[in-house]
């Protein structure tokens, strides 16, 4: 008797330990996939949210969407998040959209609409037009935007870099001295004097600090901040870099000042923020209790 009752317990366990393991991950329960909005418009980003049920392990999830896989960045409250791009060049529609943590998979559809932008067209001076970004410059500054860094130094939020008006919006395909239109305007211009002060947006590390003379032909004396966890931004045409390669800089912390230096018509701020290496509309990091900061602390 004293047997089979030790056996009956064994087999309880052995099956309690099954639905443990198994249970949930059958049942499609565990995982949850939260969104801030149901769309956005091109060279807009979505704010994908993950979390797992109970205390169970979880392995880094990542977001599919767009033939992509974009990682997600640990919350100090237990939950991961992914600021995701939306190219803006891409066609409006519904796309599907995903988390998957290795052994879940939770699926949702968003709705890309068109930001309506038309083209700028723009006349350069023979001088100007005949520059090309040299090799140094093109791969510095591709390296510098795509930083992935677990890190979330953004966490006080964003500022305009600079006092100034605006220029030229984000997102405007360009035409060069009547050429087409196969480019677009990766950022904000702000107009100002030279010598302007220019600050850093959100806290975070200076990745690059490059200069005309070093080869940044194109863009200038230019600045590039990690803020952690795949948010970058780029500061171009500066006068002077008041900061170093690797130094710390926090929200608002002066990094230069406004120039014309590369190609540029005239003194500006060229402000522009990436996500995983992708230009999205610096306008967004500047709303009012952004969905991305809401993440439990
Ligand atoms: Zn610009």
């Amino acid at each position: 008797m004293r047997n089979h009752i030790r056996h009956l317990r064994t087999l309880l366990s052995l099956f309690l330990f099954v639905m443990a393991t198994t249970g949930p991950a059958l049942a499609g329960t565990g995982l949850t996939l939260e969104l801030d909005r149901d769309g956005c418009l091109q060279g807009g980003f979505l704010t994908v949210r993950a979390e797992r049920a109970g205390d169970e392990p979880l392995v880094q999830p990542v977001v599919q969407f767009m033939a992509r896989e974009w990682k997600m960045f640990h919350q100090e409250d237990g939950s991961w998040q992914a600021l995701v791009p939306v190219e803006n060049m891409t066609e409006p529609g519904r796309y599907p959209l995903a988390v998957m943590d290795g052994t879940q998979r939770k699926e949702t559809e968003v709705r890309i609409r068109p930001n309506g932008l038309g083209v700028q067209h723009i006349t350069l001076s023979p001088s100007k037009s005949s520059l090309h970004a040299t090799a140094v410059e093109k791969s510095r500054v591709r390296a510098a935007l795509r930083t992935l860094s677990e890190e979330r130094y953004f966490g006080s939020g964003f500022l305009r870099p600079c006092e100034g008006e605006t220029s030229s919006i984000f997102g405007r395909k360009r035409s060069y001295n009547g050429g087409p239109a196969t480019s677009y305007h990766k950022g904000i211009d702000i107009a100002a004097p030279q010598g302007t002060p220019v600050h850093s947006t959100a806290g975070g590390r200076v990745i690059l600090a490059g200069t005309v003379e070093e080869g940044f032909r194109v863009n200038g004396n230019t600045v590039v901040v990690d803020h952690g966890q795949g948010v970058v931004s780029a500061y171009l045409h500066l006068h002077s870099i008041s900061v170093e390669e690797g130094s710390m800089v926090e929200k608002g912390s002066l990094i230069g000042t406004v120039g014309h230096t590369g190609i540029s018509t005239g003194p500006h701020l060229h402000w522009g923020v990436y996500l995983y290496g992708v230009s999205v509309d610096p306008r967004l990091f500047l709303v009012r209790h952004p969905s991305f900061l809401r993440a439990r602390r």
